[in-house]
C-alpha cells in the first residue's frame, strides 16, 4: 500500500468530509496533501498535482507565496487574534482602510466573519433589521435567483436555489421570491418585473454578479445588472451582491460589480479575500445601511450579531498584503490575458469533442459541460478522476468540469490543464 492509501484510510476513520459520501471516500482515491509549491500540491507520496480548482476557488496567487508567508509570520509576532466585539485591532483597521477605496460600495463599513455563508447570513440579517430600524413594516422577504448558491447555513441555503440534496431541508428554509437562473436569458428582465411586483414586501434582492459559480458557471450579461439595480432603487429595495466566488479578480476585474456597473448596498466577500490562506469573510455595508443602526448605547437599533473569529488578525494581515500584491504584480492583466488563451485552447481542443455540450468562461472561472448520452454515467466525476491521475486536480459540479486555476496561472500550465482534460475526456467517453 502506498502512503496515500494508508493516509486515506486513517483519514476516513475519523474525518468527515463535506459534500462527500464517506462510504466511497477512499475508493475515489482522494489526494492527501502534504505540502505545496506554487501552483502545485504535493501529496504524501511526493506526487504533484496542478491545483486547477484553486483549492475549491479560494486560492489566488498559488501556495506558499513568500510575501504572504512573511506577512503571516510578522503578524504572529504581534498577536494572532483579538476580539472585534466592542474592541479593535490595528491590522483590521489597516485592512478596512485598504479595502474602502476599492470595494464597489458607497460609504463602506466592514463587518468581518469567517466563512462566505456567514457573510451572506450577516447581509440578510442586516437587510431585515435595516427596515425594522427605519420603522418600515412588511419588508421581510428576499428575491433570489434560480441556480443561486450562497452557502450552506440555513439562511444562505434559503436564498440558494436548492439542489445537491438540500430539498430535505425545505421545511427549515424560509420562502423567497424566485427569479429564473442565469441559464435563462431573460432572468434579469424577469427579476426586474418581480421587483416591481413585490417591491413593498422585499427587504433585499440577492444576486451573484456576472457568474453563478456553483450552478455550473452560468453567465449573465454585465449590462443586465444595472437594470436590476435601477429596479431596486425605484422600489427602494436593498441590493445584496454575493461576490464570495467572483470577488478579488476572478472575473477579470477586482470585483464583478465593477464590470456590471452596480454599487450594491451590501457586498459579501470571502474565498479570495485571504488569497486562500485563512478562513475570513466580510459583509460590506453602505453608509445608508450603517447609519440606520446608529442609536443610543445598547438600544434595539444595535446589530446583535458577531462571530468569534471575525476580524482575525492573522487572516487580516494576509488579506492586507494580498491586496497590495494583486496591484504590484498586475494580477488582473494576467487573468484577462490567460482567460483569452484558455478560451482559444478550449475552442481548439475541447469544444469539438462530441462529449462536450457547452463551454462557459468568464475571467478564470470556467465550466465545461459534458453531454452524457444517459443518466448515471457519472462522467463529471470520472473525467476529473482521470485528470487527477494525470496530475491535474479537478473537481466537477455534476457533469460540469470546473476549471478555476490560480489567478497567476501561466500559459504553459493552462496548456497542461487542457491537454490533460482532452486525454481524460477521450479515456472516459470512448
Ligand atoms: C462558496 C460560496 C459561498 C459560501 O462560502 P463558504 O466560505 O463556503 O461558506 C457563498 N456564495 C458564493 C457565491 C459562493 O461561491
Amino acid at each position: 500500500m502506498d502512503r496515500a492509501a494508508s493516509w486515506a484510510k486513517r483519514d476516513a476513520a475519523l474525518v468527515w468530509h463535506g459534500f462527500t459520501q464517506m462510504s466511497s471516500f477512499t475508493e475515489n482515491r482522494p489526494v492527501i496533501v502534504d505540502r505545496a509549491e506554487g501552483h502545485e500540491l504535493v501529496d504524501v507520496d511526493g506526487r504533484r498535482y496542478l491545483d486547477a480548482i484553486s483549492s475549491l476557488w479560494v486560492n489566488t496567487l498559488g501556495h506558499r507565496v513568500p510575501e504572504l508567508d512573511q506577512a503571516l509570520r510578522d503578524q504572529i509576532d504581534r498577536v494572532a487574534h483579538s476580539t472585534m466585539l466592542g474592541n479593535g485591532n490595528r491590522v483590521v483597521v489597516e485592512l478596512a482602510e485598504a479595502l474602502a477605496p476599492l470595494v464597489p460600495v458607497d460609504g463602506p463599513h466592514f463587518l468581518f466573519a469567517s466563512d462566505g455563508a456567514a457573510a451572506v447570513e450577516q447581509a440578510l440579517k442586516l437587510a431585515f433589521q435595516y427596515w425594522a430600524n427605519c420603522g418600515v413594516e412588511g419588508r421581510t422577504t428576499y428575491l433570489a435567483f434560480g441556480g443561486a448558491y450562497h452557502g450552506d447555513t440555513i439562511g444562505s441555503l434559503s436564498l440558494g436555489a436548492g439542489g445537491f440534496g438540500t430539498d430535505l431541508f425545505d421545511p427549515l428554509r424560509f420562502p423567497v421570491v424566485r427569479a429564473p437562473g442565469f441559464d435563462d436569458p431573460r432572468c434579469l428582465a424577469t427579476a426586474c418585473d418581480l421587483v416591481s411586483e413585490h417591491g413593498a414586501s422585499l427587504a433585499a434582492v440577492v444576486v451573484e454578479p456576472l457568474v453563478q459559480g456553483a450552478a455550473g458557471m452560468h453567465l449573465a450579461p454585465a449590462a443586465g445588472f444595472a437594470s436590476l439595480a435601477d429596479a431596486c432603487r425605484a422600489q427602494d429595495v436593498l441590493l445584496i451582491a454575493d461576490e464570495v466566488a467572483v470577488g478579488f479578480g476572478r472575473t477579470g476585474t477586482l470585483f464583478a460589480s465593477d464590470q456590471c456597473g452596480i454599487r450594491p448596498d451590501l457586498l459579501c466577500l470571502g474565498k479570495g479575500l485571504t488569497a486562500g490562506y485563512l478562513p475570513q469573510s466580510v459583509t460590506v455595508a453602505g453608509q445608508r445601511v450603517f447609519d440606520a443602526f446608529l442609536g443610543p448605547d445598547l438600544s434595539e437599533r444595535t446589530l446583535f450579531h458577531g462571530h468569534s473569529y471575525g476580524g482575525n488578525a492573522l487572516a487580516c494581515a494576509v488579506a492586507l498584503r494580498h491586496l497590495a500584491l494583486l496591484a504590484e504584480r498586475d494580477v488582473l492583466a494576467n487573468v484577462r490575458a490567460r482567460s483569452e488563451e484558455l478560451r482559444g485552447l478550449l475552442q481548439m481542443r475541447i469544444e469539438p469533442h462530441p462529449a462536450v455540450r457547452a463551454i462557459r468562461l468568464q475571467g478564470l472561472m470556467c465550466g465545461v459541460e459534458l453531454a452524457p448520452p444517459h443518466d448515471g454515467l457519472r462522467w463529471g466525476r470520472r473525467v476529473c478522476a482521470s485528470a487527477v491521475e494525470r496530475g491535474v486536480l479537478l473537481r466537477p459540479l455534476g457533469d460540469v468540469v470546473v476549471i478555476m486555476p490560480p489567478l497567476t496561472i501561466t500559459s504553459g500550465e493552462l496548456k497542461r490543464i487542457v491537454d490533460v482534460l482532452a486525454a481524460a475526456l477521450d479515456e472516459v467517453t470512448a
